[in-house]
């Protein structure tokens, strides 16, 4: 299964649109891998881990090809991760792929579902042109679908979202565990995680977002959460000594430029995103 990080920013990228801190100017000044755009990733070239805002800019930077997306799956309706309006591209005059009976299927939670259709309702057209070619699939936590020949698997995030998920991503040997955004694992996913071991995870994505090793929210991890989410994997038998494990979402606010994280997470095992990014999950 091909993975590709598109973008491995929190909400207000870095560096930051309209930030005059230190982390967004020294970011500016180095370029390269301290420059992330809002969160997202792709799958075998056809399928799509939520709508960032920053999905055109990625479709520029890394030579995209989108034209075979048919799906997207959803982790909760927060903008960085849902930009809704884009969408709107998914039809005739702005995509000459898209014609009649052609579906665009996203997929998330109810909650995430009401969003979109709280758009679709809101926006005046003088017919509903956005529902001929756009279907929302709901998920409900610990659901497994198949999507493009992938088993996707909901899990329950803890995010100040209501309904957040993070997925499970399986195909032949591959098996992807995309943590983002959530704070350390509810009690249930971890439930689900314990009886669904019977293979390790190739590679796990943690949320990075409150970096520095001290900082704790309930909604995001910090770097020494991703320590001990890692610890309790390996003693759980959910990873092993194969699995690669990713620090992911980052933010200006938590002191973490690209390259004093990596210097910091090597010891620990951890690799750590950058937009573009792509290997064999
Ligand atoms: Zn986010
Ligand atoms: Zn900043
Ligand atoms: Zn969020």
């Amino acid at each position: 299964m091909k993975f590709q990080y598109l973008g491995t920013a929190a909400a207000e990228g870095i560096p930051a649109l309209f930030c005059d801190c230190e982390i967004c100017r020294e970011a500016a000044r180095r370029g390269g891998k301290e420059l992330r755009m809002r969160s997202g990733a792709l799958v075998n070239e056809n399928l799509l881990i939520d709508l960032s805002p920053d999905l055109f800019a990625a479709r520029l930077q890394f030579n995209l090809d989108l034209s075979k997306v048919r799906n997207a799956i959803i982790t909760h309706a927060h903008s960085d991760h849902f930009d809704r309006e884009m969408m709107g591209f998914f039809t005739p005059t702005c995509a000459h792929i898209a014609k009649t009976g052609d579906l665009f299927h996203l997929w998330g939670s109810a909650y995430t579902a009401s969003a979109w259709k709280e758009y679709t309702s809101a926006i005046q057209m003088k017919e509903p042109v956005l529902e001929q070619y756009v279907v929302f699939h709901e998920l409900k936590p610990f659901e497994t679908v198949e999507i493009e020949g992938v088993r996707v698997t909901a899990l329950k995030a803890r995010h100040s979202c209501p309904e957040s998920l993070i997925y499970v991503l399986e195909q032949g040997d591959a098996r992807l565990f995309y943590g983002n955004d959530t704070g350390p694992l509810a009690d249930e996913t971890w439930e689900w995680l314990a009886q669904n071991k019977e293979k390790p995870f190739t590679t796990v994505s943690l949320d990075s977002t409150m970096g520095h090793p001290e900082n704790h929210y309930y909604g995001h991890m910090s770097l020494k959460e991703n320590i001990e989410t890692k610890e309790r994997m390996l003693a759980e038998s959910m990873a092993d000594a194969n699995t690669r494990f990713i620090c992911h979402h980052f933010s200006h606010n938590a002191l973490c430029l690209h390259k004093e994280t990596v210097d910091f997470m090597k010891p620990h095992g951890f690799d750590v995103a950058y937009d573009g990014l792509s290997f064999n999950a």
